[in-house]
């Protein structure tokens, strides 16, 4: 694309205009980028001008323009190409105002909360799961760190670190224990007010709270609590606005005093696009990792839910050694393992027998075979990084050359075809992408395979290197 000869110019003289076109294309995307996100970020965009290659769009916000370009460019420039109308650039114009790049962060202005807003009630926020509790949650070496840190914190004594940040891999107990930590406040401190949610559910309330102009509500709420614990914070990596307001939030708590309780699955350090005044206020509390549980901790993770199961099915019959085989081979996370059991159980009542070995090994087939497979997306991204002689950060991180892209994509292929993460998932872990964008990835190298053996060939090396 050289000079811009070729771009389409809808406006005067063409018999559609960008209405027109926009819906079309709209139709297009919709499919493309799922219902979901379609409604959250394409939806409030309408198609201003298409003039010289640019397409200006109208923004409601800055930041739901910032956020459309980073994760949506490429989507919307394709669907423009193929509705005949191509463009080499995108601009996010705000609505009802002079054309002008948009300006990144729209969460940075700040100012005392209005006297009339009332926080809402904390436990709205909060879907804590009523097994997720101290009592039910087995400790062992890899996790006793974590658990007395989080019991400290729950007993609501003054801790002396802040955050509490608590990292490892799926399904080692870090949302349970964080869980726990609301339960037991809840139960001998009702008074405070402890928020607990996902980062993803703080990123849906900030940009709602920016589209419908309640950002002093939505600090208010934030800046009111006692105990703030926000899950899986390796989401808002790269998410420049909530990122800058989720650092607001906290500062404002830790001056207050109050306890900020964290989770993400690597340490600060190893999320990239992290800002990093972030990660040095992060590092600046107690940092625990929650390592993969061994031999011990999962039988007594599977004891301690057979207990529990017994508890409402007193008939539940499962033999000697049915146990200790399931935590010699389900090696992968926790929540595997008491995903297998559960099935089990489940059979054993339905078919009213004892669970022998057996049974165990039929009904479990393909949680034994997938866990006989044990690749990783680290390993994943370690072996693409070491092919393509590029830095593990660069594959993760936000760069957008294509020097790194194409091997991102090669990776993310991977992790989908040879893991069983779902694209969100897979997401998370490449620096908190969109799921969207992995999709695309995805298609992206399953269209190059055909045509490209460089490609082919790569894939291939790869698949055999990992596999071995
Ligand atoms: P994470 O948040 O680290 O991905 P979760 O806290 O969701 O993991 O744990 C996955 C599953 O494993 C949950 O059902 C949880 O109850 C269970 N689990 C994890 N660790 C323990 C433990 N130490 N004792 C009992 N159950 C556990
Ligand atoms: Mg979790």
């Amino acid at each position: 694309m050289a000079d811009g000869a070729g771009f389409g110019t809808i406006h005067a003289g063409t018999d559609e205009g960008p209405e027109a076109l926009w819906s079309r294309c709209r139709a297009t995307l919709k499919e493309r980028v799922g219902a979901g996100s379609f409604q959250s970020w394409i939806s409030p965009l309408r198609l201003a001008s298409l003039e010289d290659g640019v397409a200006t769009l109208t923004v409601p916000t800055a930041f739901l323009g910032s956020y459309v370009a980073r994760n949506f460019q490429d989507a919307i420039l394709t669907v423009l190409a193929e509705a005949g109308t191509p463009a080499s650039r995108l601009i996010f114009a705000p609505q009802g105002r002079v054309l002008s790049p948009a300006p990144a962060a729209a969460g940075a202005s700040m100012g005392a909360p209005a006297p009339s807003a009332q926080p809402e009630p904390a436990e709205e926020a909060m879907r804590l799961d009523p097994r997720l509790t101290f009592d039910r949650f087995v400790v062992g070496k890899s996790n006793e760190l974590a658990y007395a840190a989080a019991r400290r914190i729950a007993e609501g004594n003054a801790v002396g670190f802040n955050p509490l940040f608590l990292h490892g891999g799926v399904g080692l107990g870090k949302t349970h224990l964080m869980q726990a930590i609301a339960h037991e406040m809840r139960a001998r401190r009702p008074e405070a007010r402890v928020l607990y949610l996902s980062a993803e559910q703080f990123m849906i309330r900030f940009v709602t709270a920016l589209r419908d102009r309640k950002m002093m509500d939505f600090k208010q709420v934030f800046r009111a609590v006692d105990v703030l614990m926000v899950d899986d914070i390796q989401f808002i990596a790269g998410k420049d606005s909530t990122q800058e307001e989720f650092f607001h939030t906290f500062n404002a708590l830790v001056d207050q005093g109050k306890q900020i309780v964290l989770t993400a699955d690597r340490s600060p350090v190893e999320i990239a696009a992290l800002e990093e005044r972030v990660t040095s206020r992060l590092q600046s509390g107690l940092v625990v990792q929650v390592n993969p549980a061994d031999y011990e901790l999962r039988l007594g993770v599977l004891q301690s839910k057979l207990a529990a199961a017994r508890a409402t099915d007193p008939n539940l019959r499962i033999a000697d050694g049915v146990l200790d085989f399931l935590a010699a081979r389900v090696t992968s996370n926790l929540r595997v393992l008491e995903g297998a059991l559960t099935r089990l159980c489940a059979q054993a009542s339905l078919v009213g027998r004892e669970v022998t070995l057996d049974l165990a090994r039929d009904c479990l087939g393909d949680v034994l075979r997938a866990s006989d497979r044990k690749v990783s997306i680290e390993e994943i991204q370690r072996k693409v990084a070491e092919h393509y002689h590029i830095r593990l950060a660069d594959l993760i991180g936000p760069k957008r050359l294509r020097s790194f892209a194409r091997p991102r994509q090669v990776a993310m292929y991977l992790s989908k075809t040879m893991t069983s993460r779902s694209l969100p998932d897979i997401g998370r872990r490449f620096g908190g992408r969109d799921h969207t964008t992995v999709m695309h990835g995805v298609r992206k190298i399953e269209e190059l395979m055909g045509v490209d053996s460089q490609i082919a060939d790569d894939l291939d090396l790869l698949r055999r290197a990992l596999e071995s």
